[in-house]
Parts: structure tokens; sequence; C-alpha cells
């Protein structure tokens, strides 16, 4: 049974159609890539299932968007070769090329948002999250195969209405894990 990743979170909540974080959400000009599971910054962040650590990088950083913070992703290729993407960490535990265990720490969950760096130019749903404080999240992204171009991604999110190639709802893999 895959893991939960965040062991520190134990109510397991899962985003679902029309939520705030959901996978796919409408965010008016862009579409949210993964679902966002909130936990407080620093919580560890575990592998839902084992699989190799393809390549690490930055996510997010103040000079691409004022109101980033810089975060990481680590890219894993589990058994089944899915690529899963563990985004908006704070800090990184594993490099490139590392054998993941299921339920080894990948990193913490960073603080995605600098709420005192939004303004009014901000979407929405950013200065949403700014105003309820819920900055810290772990961002989640399934594809069932290496994602070709991501000229339109930015951030979690993909700038047009059809999907990245190979892109899937990552809540059923969570599910298993005992999200609800
Ligand atoms: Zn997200």
């Amino acid at each position: 049974m895959p893991t939960w990743p965040l062991p520190e979170c134990p109510d397991h909540r899962i985003p679902g159609p029309g939520d705030a974080g959901s996978f796919w959400e409408d965010r008016g000009d862009r579409r949210h890539c993964g679902v966002d599971l909130h936990a407080p910054a620093g919580s560890r962040v575990l592998a839902i299932v084992q699989g190799t650590v393809l390549r690490i990088g930055i996510q997010t950083d103040p000079h691409r968007v004022p109101y980033w913070n810089r975060t990481f992703y680590v890219l894993v290729k589990d058994q089944h070769g899915h690529i899963i993407r563990y985004a908006e960490l704070g800090e990184l535990s594993v490099g490139e090329g590392d054998h993941l265990e299921e339920g080894q720490c990948i990193g913490r969950v960073g603080a995605v948002i600098d709420p005192s760096r939004i303004d009014e130019g901000a979407p929405a749903y950013i200065r949403r999250l700014g105003a309820e404080g819920t900055c810290c999240m772990l961002h989640l992204e399934i594809y069932t195969a290496m994602p070709g171009s991501l000229d339109r991604y930015l951030g979690g999110n993909w700038f047009g209405c059809t999907p990245p190639a190979f892109l899937i709802d990552p809540t059923g893999l969570l599910r298993k894990a005992g999200g609800r």
C-alpha cells in the first residue's frame, strides 16, 4: 500500500473537485497541474512509492515571480514508469540518481508564497492563499510517462485548457495511500 506523504498531517485530506488546490482547478488564466496538500513549513515529505530520483530543481523563485519564495521539486520515476513531481519543498534530503524506498524522507515542506509581497496584480487564487495564510504545502503531480515540453508550465500551473501530455490526477494514488 502506498505511503501517505505527510506523516505530520493526520487528517489526510485531498482537495476534491471545486476545492482550492484540486487537480486541474480553473485559476482563470491557468490550470492547476496537481493537488495541494497543506502542511506546516518544515513538515517531512515521504516517498509515496519506491522509485528513482531523476531530477531535482527550482520550482519557484522570487526572481521569476515577486510573491514566490524559493522552493524546489523532486522528479521521481516509480517502478511502473510513472513520474511523480514532489514540489514546493523548502529543503531536500535526496539527490539525483538516488533510489528511494517507499516512505523515505525526500525533504520538507516549504513556504511557497510570501504574503508580504502579494499585491493587487497577483492572481485571485494567490491573494486568497495569502489572506488565509495557507502558504505552505506539498504540490504533487503525476505523469504516466516522462512529460515532454513544459513550455506552458509555471510554478505548478499550466497555461492552456488542454493538459500537458501524460498528466493524470494524483487523487487515485493518494486515496490508496489513505487520503480522503
Ligand atoms: Zn499546487
